[in-house]
């Protein structure tokens, strides 16, 4: 590897498969990474002459010596399929300076937070999680002054949840926490009990549920643009304002080709 400013040296050192096309990373950085959680890192790789980076939103807290990263493969994508290629002990590059503003809105006075995810979107929540755990444990924080977090977390079937499902229903048991994982496909995962439908969709049921409204609660979502706007549609419609409404896109979804049209 070559020196690049303002990038350090990450070694993987496991991936974890989920299912064939969604993983969790784990690389042990040269540097210890300070960020917020909810914040995103940037991963770089060599192709050829061309470097070729992207951003991921951290899964790990930032007192953890790891950098955990929950990825969705895009089998046709640039990066994502050498990220795949990679073996434990190959090294990327890793951005020293983690940026973003999708964290936790603690200025806003509001005690309680909406965060509405697609599938590997869940990352910066269970950061949030994550460290308010720590903290709350290291007495940093009193459990009076503990945030209260509802986490929806969609996929199309509950393997690509992977282990984050187990974790974060047991970190739940906590009190601070309502995890709610959803699939979109119960007729593809029978065996599945759990609540079914888009993470959007139960917006409502568990907000209500928890008396969740514009005076107290701040609106997440993070992940597929589709989502990011519905769910954006439903805070507006629970009078949230849009201080009170953050949001983290993914990608872009590439308008379809119109065909062409010959006159002849
Ligand atoms: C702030 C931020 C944080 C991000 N955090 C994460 C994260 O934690 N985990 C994660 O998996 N991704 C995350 N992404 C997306 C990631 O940066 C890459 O865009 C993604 O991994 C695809 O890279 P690629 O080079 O393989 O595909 P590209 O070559 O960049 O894209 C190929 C095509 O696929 C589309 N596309 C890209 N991503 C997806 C997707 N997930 N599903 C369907 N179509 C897609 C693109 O719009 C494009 O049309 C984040 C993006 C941003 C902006």
């Amino acid at each position: 590897m070559i020196e690049r400013p303002n990038f350090v040296r990450a070694t993987l050192l496991e991936r974890i498969d989920f299912c064939p096309q969604v993983a969790v990373f784990r690389f042990k950085s040269d540097t210890q990474l300070e960020f917020t959680p909810g914040q995103y890192a940037t991963i770089g790789m060599e192709d050829g002459e061309k470097f070729i980076q992207r951003p991921y939103s951290l899964v790990s807290s930032p007192h953890e010596t790891i950098v955990e990263l929950y990825v969705d493969l895009v089998p046709e994508g640039l990066f994502t399929p050498r990220l795949w290629d990679l073996k434990p002990n190959d090294s990327l590059y890793l951005k020293s300076k983690v940026i973003g503003t999708f964290v936790l809105q603690e200025k806003t006075g509001m005690k309680n937070h909406i965060m509405a995810s697609t599938v590997t979107g869940v990352g910066p929540s269970i950061s949030i999680a994550r460290t308010q755990k720590r903290d709350l444990e290291s007495g940093k924080i009193k459990a009076a002054d503990a945030h209260n977090l509802l986490v929806l977390h969609g996929g199309s079937c509950s393997w690509e949840l992977g282990i984050y499902k187990d974790e974060m229903t047991e970190l739940a048991k906590e009190g601070w926490l309502t995890y709610v994982p959803t699939i979109s496909r119960p007729w593809e995962d029978p065996e599945w009990v759990g609540e079914t439908g888009r993470a959007e969709e139960l917006i409502r049921k568990y907000a209500d549920g928890l008396s969740c409204n514009h005076t107290n609660a701040v609106g997440y979502a993070c992940g597929h643009p589709q989502m990011i706007e519905n769910a954006k549609g439903i805070f507006s419609r629970m009078r949230l304002p849009k201080e009170q409404i953050k949001e983290e896109k993914y990608f872009v979804v590439k308008p379809t080709p119109k065909p062409i049209t010959t006159t002849t």
